[in-house]
């Protein structure tokens, strides 16, 4: 019986949080794996571990610059380290600072630093084992390889009680690669994964998950629980949940996961499962949620349910342009592409539909800009009848107008295309009707 506890920067970022994290850890001897983020941020002011490497990087020809980051680094670390006398604490910072200098290591090795060092750091305080994720966590074309991952780990003894690097594993030429920021999560649940925890806990410095962001919603309502599904749209849809990325590692062979406040333990928390187990009528709307900064694409073409591979060459002039669509839908004769505004780099977003509109034979190809989806997440919504028309008469009452909508076919979220100046508006009133 295992637990693997995932840390995050906030509740690791002094040497008296961390103190509270170890007693977590050890009031619970299932608690035998742990996962570490580096230190965040310790005031409003100061920066994460995880900033200053990047900065360091960047200036680590700039002698003065380079020195003020990497003193915020070392004080940071220093701090912790009061709590493992015996440390190498000087030793492992001045290779740290070696490795950055030398001009042929890799960002990724360098970021990957933080978390490298707060893990040994908390292994010794715990009296537990360090082991790298360089060791067993792998990556294949810049993507978590989960079966070359899972072979890794197979003769790691299973005995042992370990903290583990967040954020990081080698790619398959050995190279240090990490994932995008906040990373870490992903690591806790490979940890879960290859090691077959009954629970995967992530402490971080809120309560859990709430139906809104509380700095929109001050009064936001706290979620007991929510599921797999819900997680995957609510972190996709903006909501600064866990990364999005988390739940693949045990999406096939689910482990609960805890969201735990490391900072008032005795709370209940969020529990996330594959399907939950129980669905209060007044918690059907688990997330009311958003994101800015989409364009939208419409093609119109009589008899498009009569083309065949009409929608095939359409999505492959975005492919041909490196241009990831988010979110698609279709109607009798027509199509809609939603695609996040930033991935228009190799081409801006008006020669992009020059090119569409002289690639595919459309009666019409009309783009809209600065649009921002607007999501309502919960469970079965589509069964729940009015949903949508108190939705759409709330956005009504206060003038919002809707541009587009959306429901997907996980029947757990509703997506209303609105403009991205109305989004924070549009999170506020339709909580108010929803939620109360
Ligand atoms: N330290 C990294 C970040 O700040 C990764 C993580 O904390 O998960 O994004």
């Amino acid at each position: 019986m295992s637990i693997v506890c995932k840390f995050g920067g906030t509740s690791l970022a002094s040497a008296d949080n961390v103190r509270r994290c170890a007693e977590i850890v050890k009031s619970d001897p299932r608690r035998r794996y742990v996962v570490a983020s580096a230190p965040g941020k310790k005031t409003p002011e100061s920066k994460k571990v995880t900033d200053l490497l990047l900065a360091c990087h960047k200036n680590r020809f700039q002698e003065q610059a380079f020195a003020e980051s990497f003193a915020g680094i070392e004080s940071a670390f220093r701090e912790i380290a009061t709590l493992a006398p015996d440390f190498p604490i000087e030793e492992e910072l001045a290779a740290i600072r070696r490795q950055i200098q030398f001009s042929e290591t890799s960002l990724d090795f360098v970021l990957s630093r933080g978390e490298y060092l707060n893990a040994k750091l908390l292994a010794a305080i715990l009296g537990y084992t360090f082991l790298d994720a360089a060791k067993f966590v792998r990556f294949q074309g810049g993507e978590l390889d989960l079966p070359a991952t899972i072979e890794q780990a197979k003769d790691i003894d299973r005995e042992g009680r370990y903290v583990v690097p967040g954020f990081y594993g080698v790619d398959e030429y050995g190279y240090v690669k990490t994932f995008s920021r906040g990373g870490s999560d992903i690591t806790g649940s490979i940890v879960a994964r290859v090691f077959g925890c009954e629970a995967y806990e992530n402490w971080t410095d809120v309560d859990g998950i709430y139906v809104a962001d509380p700095r929109v919603i001050p009064r936001a309502k706290k979620v007991e629980q929510v599921s797999f599904r819900e997680l995957r749209e609510m972190s996709y849809m903006g909501a600064s949940v866990l990364h999005s990325e988390t739940l693949l590692p045990i999406f096939e062979q689910p482990i609960p996961i805890y969201l735990k406040n490391s900072f008032a333990p005795e709370k209940s928390g969020t529990e996330i499962l594959k399907k939950r187990t129980q669905v209060a009528e007044r918690e059907v709307i688990t997330c009311i949620t958003g994101k800015n900064d989409y364009t939208c694409i419409q093609i119109s073409k009589m008899m498009l349910d009569k083309q065949l591979g009409f929608v095939k060459k359409a999505t492959s002039v975005f492919e041909e342009y490196h241009i990831n669509i988010s979110h698609t839908h279709s109607g009798l004769d027509n199509l809609c592409f939603f695609v996040e505004q930033s991935e228009y780099k190799t081409i801006g977003f008006a020669d992009f539909l020059e090119v569409l509109r002289a690639r595919i034979d459309a009666d019409k190809i009309k783009g809209y800009d600065n649009l921002a989806l607007l999501a309502v997440i919960g469970h079965d919504l589509s069964e729940k009848v009015g949903l949508l028309a108190t939705v759409f008469n709330a956005l009504s009452k206060h003038e919002i107008g809707v541009r587009t909508i959306y429901q997907s076919i996980s029947e757990c979220n509703v997506i209303i295309g609105i403009e991205n100046a109305e989004l924070m508006k549009a999170v506020q009133i339709v909580y108010a009707e929803l939620v109360g």
